[in-house]
């Protein structure tokens, strides 16, 4: 991998994400070498996917280069490398690249889009994990109203203006939300000849609630928001398979449609050699310990989504959100110190400082720890909290002038098929 040899201990750390960037930026003025490899050159905003789907931002804007967060310290080293395996015993990471020797690995991988096993929902359904999985969404979402124009079958016009997500989760919600208000201010100027009105959003939710993880008063508004927007909330409902036209249910109900968005689940992306046995939790999450470290191993540690870590307020694991990704990955960062100056490390505490939605133009619901508020307030808060997390000046100023815009012009520009998606057909 070319990577210089130096006295200093190496620190390998696998993925740019939240956690792996907050533990890089800690540990690149100390005195060890930190190599992070991701099979991306970039980190991805995950929250903001939602926007590129539905033609709100250009995927530039939430995409920001690895290479330059840290381009300032001579320690840190950026491969792009997809890791296939990891070696426990002979301390390497092998790599579509090459292997590489590790004096301390940190797994910092994330999570997933878990489909339960049901792989034909994973054939046919879509996912946004990333961002091509997001611009694939994009295309078809748009592709779906060109080809609904064309024909004269009014089954299948329905079925291609019907979007069915899987999941009330602030994935699920943010997407129904934005694809409503593309329902209501974009389709009738941009397809006067079709009859948009027709184009359907549905959310199924197997639980009795939406945004489960916030307070009811949360979910209750969110769910009252996305009614007055037209989106049909279906409760305690199960999905059970699309074959690519039709989803059925654990009920009577089925749905015909071209579009199904999987935002039921995700689960940890562990890697080989580190995949198997008890240091797997459910979720399939590494199991770890107050300080991060991965169970039976004193050097290697994960962070992040990809770590399950319990507490008596989580017994199944910290959530899987960028807030515990963060302060983790710091918290690593300066116990990874302590650890090679032989100082006891400093237990990892969880300052929750709350969860967020939003679902649409002055509609979001906020849960801080101690307020919890709806509506404009909360809108104007959580596109202040988006903006301040998002990495890198450029994007920050480019998402804010975007969304100034599209308030203003009740307008998302980068409604393009630049790439166009081809579903992939039942066989
Ligand atoms: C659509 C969506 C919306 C979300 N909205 C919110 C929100 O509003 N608020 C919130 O707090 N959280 C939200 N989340 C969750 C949040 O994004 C994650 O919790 C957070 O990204 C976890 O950080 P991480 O560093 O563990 O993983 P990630 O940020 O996922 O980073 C993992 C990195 O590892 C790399 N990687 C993975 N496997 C390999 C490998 N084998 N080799 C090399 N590199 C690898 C990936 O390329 C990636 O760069 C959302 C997630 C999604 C998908």
């Amino acid at each position: 991998m070319n990577i210089p040899k130096t006295s200093y201990p190496r620190v390998v750390i696998i993925g740019g994400g939240f956690a792996g960037i907050s533990l890089a930026k800690k540990l690149s003025k100390q005195e060890v070498q930190v190599v992070l490899l991701d099979k991306n050159n970039y980190h991805t905003f995950q929250p903001l996917l939602y926007q590129v789907s539905t033609g709100g931002l250009e995927p530039d804007s939430i995409a920001y280069p690895i290479r330059k967060i840290l381009k300032d310290f001579p320690n840190f080293h950026f491969r792009l490398a997809n890791v296939e395996e990891i070696d426990p015993v002979k301390n390497k990471v092998l790599t579509d690249i090459g292997p590489l020797k590790f004096d301390y690995l940190v797994v910092a991988s994330g999570a997933e889009t878990n489909y339960f096993g049901n792989s034909e929902i994973e054939k046919n359904s879509m996912a946004m994990k990333s961002i091509p999985e997001s611009l694939n969404l994009r295309s078809l979402i748009l592709e779906n109203f060109e080809e609904a124009l064309l024909t004269s079958d009014l089954n299948e016009r329905n079925a291609l203006m019907n979007f069915v997500i899987v999941g009330g989760g602030p994935t699920g919600v943010e997407l129904a939300g934005a694809l409503a208000e593309i329902k209501k201010g974009i389709l009738p100027k941009d397809y006067p000849d079709l009859d948009t009105r027709l184009a359907q959003i549905h959310i199924i939710q197997s639980s009795d609630c939406i945004l489960k993880g916030m307070s009811d008063k949360a979910s209750a508004k969110a769910e009252d928001f996305l009614e007055k927007l037209g989106v049909n909330i279906w409760k305690n409902i199960r999905v059970t398979n699309y074959d690519g036209k039709l989803v059925t249910t654990n009920t009577d109900l089925t749905f015909e449609t071209a579009t199904l968005v999987w935002a039921a689940g995700v689960k940890g992306a562990t890697i080989k050699g580190l995949n198997a046995g008890d240091f797997i939790t459910k979720g399939n999450r590494l199991f770890v310990d107050k300080f991060n470290q991965v169970k039976g191993f004193s050097n290697i540690f994960a962070v992040g989504d990809v770590a399950c870590m319990t507490t008596d307020e989580f017994p199944n694991g910290l959530p899987m959100m960028a807030q515990p990704a963060m302060q983790q990955g710091k918290q690593l960062g300066e116990n990874m110190v302590r650890l090679i100056e032989n100082k006891p490390m400093i237990p990892f505490e969880y300052n929750d400082r709350g969860a967020m939605a939003t679902i649409g133009r002055n509609k979001a619901v906020v849960d801080l720890p101690r307020f919890k508020f709806q509506g404009v307030f909360a809108w104007y808060v959580w596109m202040f909290v988006h903006l301040f997390f998002l990495i890198g000046f450029r994007n920050r100023m480019v998402v804010f002038i975007n969304w100034v815009y599209n308030y203003v012009r009740f307008d998302r520009e980068a409604r393009l098929i630049i790439r166009p998606f081809k579903k992939k057909l039942k066989s």
